[in-house]
C-alpha cells in the first residue's frame, strides 16, 4: 500500500482484481442452469470494468484509500458490483480516490496521488487566443469533432505539438473518483464505477475527458457503497461514450431491497436512438453559473454549445437558480454533520484500524481514529460535531436543510416553467496543476471546485458531463447537462445528440 509513486505512474488502481473477479464471474455463470445459459445473453460478458475503492467487493480489499480500512476485506459485494458480475463483467481492479471520497483532486490517498493521463501525451498547444475554433463537439458535425476531442494526434491546424510531461509538476485527475476516470481515459476498461456526493464522478470525468453520469438519487442502489453523505451519495458511471454509460445504467438501475432509498417504480431499460432531434427542446442556461474563478475558455465553450443547440432549432433561454450561491456553505454543513455521524462507527473496536495503545478504552478510540483518518476526514468530523451540538443544531443543521430545500425548489421552478434541461459548465477550468491545487491546503481548493456540481446532488436530479472541447493547452473541458428527476433517459438522449 505504501509503495512509492513513480513519476510516470498514473496510480489509478489500488488493487488488481481480475483473477479473483474471473473466478467470481464464472461462479455466477455456473449458477445459471444450462437452459438459462443458452437463452440468456449477458449484457457485459467479458467486458472489463473498474470499481472505485469505496464499493464493497467480496474477498477483495476495500480501503476507501484510508488507513482506517487498509485491512478491510468485505464479506459481501455492493449491489452494483454484484449486478456487474451477474451480467458477465470482469472487475479488473479497485480504483484510487480521495480518502473516504472527500476531495476534488484524488491526491489525498494512502495509495498516493492519481495523475491525469493527459500529462503524458503529446498535446496540441495553441498560441492564439482563438483556441477553440472547431473544437466544440456538436451533433451537427459529429464525427469530425469527436476526433478532435478524443484523438490526441488528429489536427491539421497550425499548432505546436508538445510533450506536456512536466517532471516537477503535473495536472491532477480530479476527484474524488480520479482513479476511475483515469482507468477509463487511459483505455484500461470499458467503464468504471465512481461515486458522486457533490461532483466526485463528474469533476474527474471532465478533467480526464470522459463521460461521467450522476443518475437520479435512488435509481441505483447504494448498498455496499461506503457512505460519505447518505442523503447525497449516488453511484456514478464513467465511460467513453453516452451509449456505453447508458448500457451500464441499464445493468445497474432498479429497486434494491437492501437500500430503502431506491425508487420503487420499475425501471424501464432503454437504448438511445440514432436519429435524435432537439427541435422541440427547451434548454435553460442558469445565469448564476458564472462563479468566480471560471476560466474564459470554459465560458466560451459553454456559449458555443448553447449556440449549437440554438442553430439546431432548440429554444435556448437564460434561467435563474437564485439560491446557487448558498450551495457550498449548505453542502459543508450537511456533509460534515453526516460525516460526523457516519464515521462514529470507526472506533477501532467494532470497525476499522485498531491502535496498539492499552491505556484505556477512550485512549484506544482516540489513537485509532487519529492514526486511521487523515486530517481532512478528522477536520470534517470535528466540524460536523460542532454543528450538531445542541446549541448549534437549529442554527446550522436545520438551517442548512432549509437552504437545501430552496436550492432543490429552484430546479423545480425552472423545470415547471417548461425548461427540459439545463446546460452548464462542469468545472471552473481544465484540470489544474498539482502545485496550484495544493497551494494553500487541500480543503480550500476542494470547497471552491464543486460549485457547478453540488446543487444537483441537493436536488437528487440526474446530470451528465461530456468532453466538449480542448483548451489552449490541449486539456479537455467538460460541459454538464442537468435533467429532471427520473428523466435520466431523456437527458442522456440529448447528451448523445451533442456528443
Ligand atoms: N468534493 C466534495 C467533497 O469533498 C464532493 C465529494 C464527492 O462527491 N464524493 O465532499
Amino acid at each position: 500500500i505504501e509503495r512509492s509513486v513513480k513519476t510516470k505512474e498514473l496510480n489509478a488502481f489500488t488493487t488488481n482484481t481480475h483473477q479473483l473477479a474471473r473466478k467470481q464471474s464464472s461462479t455466477s455463470a455456473n449458477r445459471l442452469s444450462n437452459r438459462e445459459r443458452t437463452q440468456k445473453i449477458r449484457k457485459l460478458e467479458g467486458i472489463p470494468v473498474a470499481v472505485k475503492d469505496n464499493f464493497c467487493t467480496q474477498g477483495i480489499a476495500t480501503t476507501c484509500a484510508s488507513n482506517m480500512l487498509k485491512n478491510y476485506i468485505p464479506p459481501y459485494n455492493a449491489t452494483v458490483v454484484q449486478k456487474l458480475i451477474d451480467e458477465g463483467a470482469v472487475i479488473i481492479g479497485k480504483t484510487n480516490m480521495d480518502e473516504y471520497a472527500m476531495g476534488c483532486g484524488s491526491i489525498d490517498s494512502i495509495h498516493g496521488p492519481v495523475r491525469n493521463p493527459w500529462n503524458y501525451i503529446f498535446r496540441h498547444v495553441e498560441h492564439s487566443n482563438d483556441y477553440s475554433s472547431g473544437y466544440v463537439s456538436s451533433g451537427i458535425n459529429n464525427q469530425e469533432n469527436q476526433l478532435r476531442v478524443r484523438n490526441f494526434h488528429s489536427s491539421s491546424s497550425p499548432i505546436e505539438e508538445q510533450n506536456c510531461e512536466n517532471v516537477d509538476d503535473w495536472h491532477v485527475a480530479g476527484g474524488s473518483s480520479g482513479g476511475s476516470a483515469v482507468a477509463v481515459a487511459s483505455g484500461t476498461c470499458f467503464g468504471a464505477m465512481g461515486s458522486d456526493t457533490g461532483g466526485s464522478t463528474r469533476n474527474p470525468s471532465a478533467y480526464c475527458g470522459v463521460v461521467g453520469l450522476k443518475p437520479t438519487y435512488g435509481l441505483v442502489s447504494r448498498h455496499g457503497l461506503i457512505p460519505l453523505v447518505n442523503s447525497l451519495d449516488v453511484p456514478g458511471i464513467m465511460a467513453k461514450t453516452v451509449d456505453d454509460a447508458s448500457l451500464l445504467l441499464n445493468v445497474l438501475a432498479g429497486h434494491d431491497t437492501h437500500d430503502s432509498t431506491t425508487l420503487t417504480d420499475p425501471f424501464q431499460e432503454f437504448t438511445i436512438p440514432e436519429d435524435i432531434s432537439v427541435k422541440d427542446l427547451h434548454i435553460g442556461i442558469p445565469k448564476e453559473y458564472h462563479a468566480p474563478g471560471t476560466s474564459k475558455e470554459v465560458i466560451d465553450t459553454w456559449q458555443k454549445a448553447a449556440d449549437i443547440f440554438d442553430k439546431a432549432g432548440a429554444k435556448v433561454t437564460e434561467v435563474s437558480l437564485p439560491h446557487t450561491q448558498f450551495s457550498i456553505f449548505c453542502y459543508y454543513v450537511l456533509c460534515t454533520c453526516e460525516v460526523a455521524s457516519n464515521m462514529a462507527r470507526y472506533d477501532g473496536i467494532e470497525f476499522g484500524h485498531r491502535a496498539s495503545t492499552n491505556i484505556s478504552t477512550e485512549e484506544l478510540y482516540a489513537a485509532s481514529r487519529h492514526e486511521g483518518f487523515n486530517d481532512v476526514v478528522r477536520g470534517r468530523i470535528l466540524a460536523g460535531n460542532y454543528f450538531l451540538l445542541k446549541k448549534n443544531y437549529e442554527n446550522y443543521f436545520i438551517k442548512a436543510q432549509r437552504v437545501r430545500r430552496l436550492i432543490s425548489e429552484d430546479f423545480k421552478t425552472v423545470f415547471n416553467s417548461g425548461v427540459d434541461m439545463l446546460l452548464t459548465p462542469t468545472t471552473l477550468s481544465e484540470a489544474p496543476l498539482h502545485s496550484w491545487f495544493t497551494e494553500f491546503d487541500n480543503r480550500t481548493r476542494t470547497e471552491e471546485q464543486d460549485v457547478y456540481t453540488q446543487p444537483v446532488n441537493m436536488a437528487g436530479i440526474p446530470a451528465v458531463t461530456l468532453p466538449a472541447a480542448l483548451s489552449s493547452s490541449g486539456l479537455p473541458i467538460g460541459l454538464q447537462f442537468i435533467g429532471q428527476f427520473k428523466k435520466d433517459k431523456e437527458m442522456l438522449t440529448v447528451a448523445k445528440w451533442f456528443e
